[in-house]
């Protein structure tokens, strides 16, 4: 029925460093207060689990090995907290590989900051979620926002005349702070490189439905979801998740074991993701329980961008919206952070265009 195939290795390695988090957001699927308890702790939590140097250097060495470039240093964590998070931003740009992470931004003090910039780490996402206290308090279980704020000035203002890191601020839309979404845009525009906005994932299955503007009705037949052709997700004891979204499952399924099944590559060719691109490919996702009623596949389509005054205004999917701020594009690199930040090659699908998201 459909023909996708995936390349020998995964054009996008996603490292989980370590399983930790040094917050503990109301809305967090893994580390929130009532998600802590022992009855509702996931087993993969319950103990603090870090890659080892070793173990990171040779999933960055397989990585250049075979061609690949593109490293996200987070998953399902905070990857600051991780005790080898500068030795893989090391590693990382040793390689030639090109990086990016998201971070909740506490710890982005100057040594930090310097070290991102000595490196040329390509791009750095920070947590906001809010222009007010009160909101981030509810967002983030914090009220420091004027550290938050400081701490992404400080990044920019060590970056001086250099180009990296691409610094974005990331704001998840929820009920309580939607109508903050233009004050931030006119915070961070005059601040940040870009402001990304994504829609809230509950704890059940991506759902386009509840996202501002879309309706069932306008959602395009379902085709293969991209995230089993392209992304491989490694969490930090190894094991490999089908996407994004299943590793956001406090019980996720595993593909496999890179440090015990011979690395990326024989993991990302084995029968489980033969299996799972199988049933894609044949219209077959319903058989595979978190891929029914999951919404997520549609950010297989090709970016929408729409130009304005202030911005480049990319979106992949429904869930996530770049504004790329136009004065800010000197370190834009469509050629190498692929999908990040609004990258990729920009191809008006059509299939979207009745798909409205946060491009307002
Ligand atoms: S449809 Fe959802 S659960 Fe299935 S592979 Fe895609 S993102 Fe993962």
């Amino acid at each position: 029925m459909f023909d996708y195939s995936a390349s020998q290795f995964p054009d996008i390695v996603r490292l989980e460093l370590t399983n930790t988090c040094n917050m503990q957001c109301p809305h967090c699927r893994h580390h929130a207060p009532d998600k802590k308890l022992p009855e509702n702790y996931p087993e993969y939590y319950k103990n603090q689990t870090h890659m080892t140097e070793n173990q990171v250097a040779s999933i960055l060495d397989e990585i250049r090995d075979n061609g690949s470039k593109n490293v996200t240093l987070n998953v399902a964590n905070e990857p600051t907290v991780a005790p080898t998070f500068k030795f893989a931003v090391e590693r990382l740009k040793a390689n030639g590989l090109v990086g990016t992470f998201n971070t909740n931004g506490l710890k982005l003090n100057d040594e930090f900051c310097q070290h991102l910039v000595d490196y040329d780490f390509d791009s750095v996402n920070i947590s906001i979620d809010a222009t007010k206290p009160e909101t981030l308090k509810k967002a983030r279980g914090i009220t420091a926002l004027d550290k938050l704020v400081r701490n992404v000035e400080r990044l920019i203002k060590i970056r001086g005349e250099k180009m990296f890191p691409r610094v974005g601020v990331t704001f998840v839309i929820m009920p309580y702070n939607e109508d903050e979404v233009w004050d931030f845009i006119n915070f961070w525009k005059t601040r940040a490189d870009v402001i990304r906005f994504t829609g809230y994932i509950t704890d059940g299955k991506p759902d386009a439905t509840v996202l501002p503007g879309v309706e069932k009705h306008e959602i395009p037949p379902r085709i293969p979801c991209k995230q089993i052709f392209k992304d491989i997700v490694i969490r930090a004891n190894g094991d490999v998740t089908p996407c994004v979204i299943t590793a956001e499952s406090p019980h996720y399924h595993s593909m496999g074991n890179i440090f015990g099944d011979g690395g990326i590559k024989a993991v990302w060719n084995g029968p489980e993701f033969k299996k799972w691109r199988e049933a894609h490919n044949t219209g077959c996702w319903n058989g595979i329980s978190y891929c029914k009623g999951c919404d997520y596949w549609l950010d297989s389509f090709n970016v929408k961008e729409k130009v304005s005054d202030d911005f480049i205004i990319r979106s992949p999917s429904p869930y996530t919206v770049f504004y790329n701020v136009k004065d800010k594009m000197f370190n834009w690199d469509k050629n190498s952070l692929i999908e990040r930040q609004g990258f990729g090659d920009h191809q008006d699908s059509g299939k979207m265009s009745s798909i409205s998201s946060y491009d307002i």
